[in-house]
């Protein structure tokens, strides 16, 4: 028997209206005493209090770039969360982490323990999830797995995706106040290039600091091993989120695919056998099936560290063929 979580007062139309208070929670937690402390942005940035929850049944990526729904600090310095966004990211976040499960099982020898239903499932959700790149659908709540209605069962699973989900999107948030801690939106706005501020038209040069900050702030002060390895997660799978945005290895105003999540798995300074590796190869493998990108994956790693790094070398072969 499904029973749902959801509360009147979360106002929103798509069952992930659930953990909008999450977000902000969590974004503040992380930015506290820090660089980016959201405090201090409001008192000498001029960063708005409120956030706009925008609940439109749309695609995130509109024929015309101000209709995307993408989350974007706007020129009043107001942070948005466009609804259909925050469902995509929630679809990553299950589906990277029962892929991840997966993986980790298989590597340690306990494939029998895996529940090839929830596999399946997982990649339906992640295929859902991607479909609203381009074209708004409803949810299928009654069977495939979300965050508003579910089995009681099923409970501890969703929970930790709810937090997979909560920090990824804490480092897609930190990358946009990067751009108001930085003064790249006051430059925009002196620049006077446009009254909305979208990540798309950013400088290359811009983005990799805005992922640098991100990826700092979440990082900075000493963390136990577990809020490391959560917060890790929620950097790789917030990386993973913006890349799976785009088919293409290469974009002009973005870095490179390759190139955005070596940086991530770098700043975090992981040894040989860490588990986040997988994680990001998890993350990897849904573009390449999603895209149909056929990279060929390398059979024999002795580490999870040299997996991960066989398939950027295929990526990169790619890249090179197709110059
Ligand atoms: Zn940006």
């Amino acid at each position: 028997m499904k029973k749902s979580v959801h509360l009147p007062s979360q106002t929103g139309n798509q069952p992930v209206r659930v953990l909008k208070y999450n977000i902000l929670d969590n974004l503040l937690k992380v930015h506290i005493g820090k660089e980016s402390d959201l405090a201090k942005l409001v008192e000498e940035k001029g960063l708005k209090r409120d956030f706009g929850y925008i609940a439109e049944d749309k695609e995130i990526i509109a024929p015309i770039a101000a209709d995307s729904q993408i989350p974007f600090v706007d020129a009043d310095k107001r942070i948005n969360l466009p609804e259909t966004f925050l469902s995509y990211v929630w679809c990553l976040s299950y589906s990277i982490l029962v892929l991840y499960d997966f993986n980790h099982k298989r590597m340690i020898g306990r494939s029998a323990d895996v529940n090839l239903n929830e596999v399946l499932l997982a990649e339906e959700v992640a295929s859902y999830g991607i479909s609203l790149v381009r074209s708004f659908s409803r949810w299928d709540v009654e069977r495939l797995p979300n965050p508003e209605l579910y089995d009681a069962e099923k409970e501890p699973f969703i929970e930790l995706a709810n937090g997979v989900f909560s920090h990824a999107m804490t480092f897609i948030l930190s990358h946009e106040l990067a751009h108001v801690a930085l003064g790249d939106i006051d430059e925009m706005n002196r620049a006077n290039m446009a009254n909305v501020y979208v990540s798309a038209h950013d400088r290359l040069s811009e983005e990799f600091r805005a992922d640098g900050f991100a990826t700092k702030t979440m990082l900075q002060c000493t963390l136990d091993q577990q809020t490391f390895t959560n917060r890790g997660v929620g950097i790789i799978v917030g990386v993973m989120c913006l890349l799976l945005l785009q088919s293409g290895l290469s974009s002009k105003d973005h870095p490179d695919i390759d190139e955005r999540i070596e940086m991530a798995m770098d700043a975090l300074e992981l040894d040989e056998t860490n588990g986040l590796w997988l994680v990001g190869l998890a993350g990897i493998k849904l573009w390449d099936v999603h895209y149909k990108k056929n990279l060929a994956w390398p059979q024999c790693a002795l580490t999870p560290k040299q997996a991960f790094q066989n398939i950027l070398a295929a990526i990169r072969k790619r890249k090179a063929e197709q110059r």
